[in-house]
């Protein structure tokens, strides 16, 4: 292979580590995804779809062929009692989100500085302080490889769930989204009931919650441009009501959110943090001082590097709480896609040092 026709990816990705492909494509028209639909790596299935690449670890320096999709423009159609939105997979979410605001359309506020791009949003229904992506989709336009045919997907049919739709489902890797549809109804009411936000007045202005929102996002969580991370690097695990009642009989401050089925959610971050691993270093990367939840290249870090630490993390918290916690952040090898399971080759950490 000769490596001069790599292309880097290291800026593609909000870790921030090294990594190459022989093959970016940018489609930007249905004409150029027909021809991708074509290729034996997207038959093979071996290739991965990036957006802004802030839920993303590349975790070998090879990555698969990468299908950048570029469909971009935002145009707003005012309707008696809404607005409708229809925005380019390519566009910025949080640009999206200031925009809005800036011409008075309401709704997206509590989203504001998630990062990545619009086409990711419907993948994993993003969300923050009680919103989310389906709260507002009216539809999600769909290439599908296999009819190389462009479909539209109601809401309904999105499957949207906690951290969750059809795109992590039976849509997975079957094709692009190209645009999305929003509604935002003109009967605007805030949600500043989550906490950090309910010393807001009755009254602020969707403005006043989004500069909140900001403030209280910067307070948190690390910027990647400064402190590259990819957000929050595990989910949190849901457990049985008595694997709960045993746990808090041992740790009565456990916080737990019960959900509709009886199961209790519980917080990855608060598990991380009181089985000591905040602060921890391995090599370059490590666990953000004041986040626990959030994994942090500090400088030369590599996937690899990642990798460990997140093996040495879930391997530790299964130690101590008999819990298996799993990454949100897609993991990516030379092959696409796979499951952290399947990444069997990793350096045993044996100490991790504080600074
Ligand atoms: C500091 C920080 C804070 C964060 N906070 C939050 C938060 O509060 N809430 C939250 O929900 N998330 C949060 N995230 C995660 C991240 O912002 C979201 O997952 C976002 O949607 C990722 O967008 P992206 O374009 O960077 O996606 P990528 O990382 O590029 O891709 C993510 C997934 O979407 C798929 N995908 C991307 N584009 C398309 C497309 N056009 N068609 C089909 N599939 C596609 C990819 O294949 C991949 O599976 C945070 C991340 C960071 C770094």
């Amino acid at each position: 292979m000769n490596s001069s026709l790599q292309q880097c990816l290291q800026i593609k990705n909000s870790f921030n580590v090294k990594a190459f492909s022989e093959k970016i494509l940018k489609p930007n028209s249905i004409e150029a995804l027909q021809e991708i639909a074509d290729m034996t790596e997207v038959i093979e299935q071996h290739f991965y779809i990036l957006g802004d690449g802030s839920n993303t670890l590349f975790v070998d320096e090879q990555a698969p062929t990468i299908i950048q999709p570029k469909f971009s423009g935002i145009e707003i159609t005012e309707h008696n009692d809404h607005y409708s939105v229809q925005v380019g997979a390519s566009e910025n979410w949080h640009d999206l989100v200031s925009l809005c605001i800036e011409q008075g359309i309401n709704g997206l506020e509590n989203l504001a500085l998630i990062p990545g791009s619009v086409g990711a949003a419907p993948v994993q229904n993003i969300g923050a302080y009680g919103v989310e992506f389906a709260n507002f989709c009216r539809e999600v336009n769909f290439f599908e490889f296999a009819s190389k045919k462009l479909i539209t997907l109601s809401n309904h049919d999105c499957q949207f769930a906690y951290r969750d739709s059809i795109f992590k489902g039976r849509l997975y890797n079957k094709g692009i989204i190209t645009q999305v549809t929003l509604d935002l109804p003109k009967g605007w009411q805030g949600k500043t009931s989550y906490h950090g936000l309910n010393t807001l007045p009755d009254t602020a202005s969707a403005k006043t919650i989004m500069n909140a929102v900001i403030s209280l996002r910067q307070s948190k969580l690390p910027e990647p441009k400064k402190l590259p991370n990819a957000g929050s690097f595990f989910k949190n695990p849901v457990v049985s009501k008595e694997m709960f009642e045993q746990l808090q009989s041992k740790y009565p401050s456990i916080p737990s959110y019960p959900q509709p089925n009886g199961e209790i959610k519980l917080a990855a971050g608060w598990l991380i943090e009181q089985a000591g691993l905040k602060g921890a270093i391995y090599k370059e990367v490590g666990v953000h001082k004041k986040q626990a939840l959030v994994l942090v290249n500090y400088g030369q870090g590599t996937g690899k590097d990642v990798l460990s630490l997140a093996k040495y993390i879930q391997q530790h918290i299964k130690a101590v709480f008999n819990i298996e916690i799993t990454p949100e952040v897609r993991m990516i090898s030379a092959q696409g896609e796979q499951p952290f399971a399947s990444f069997t080759h990793f350096t045993p950490i044996s100490e991790l040092t504080y600074d």
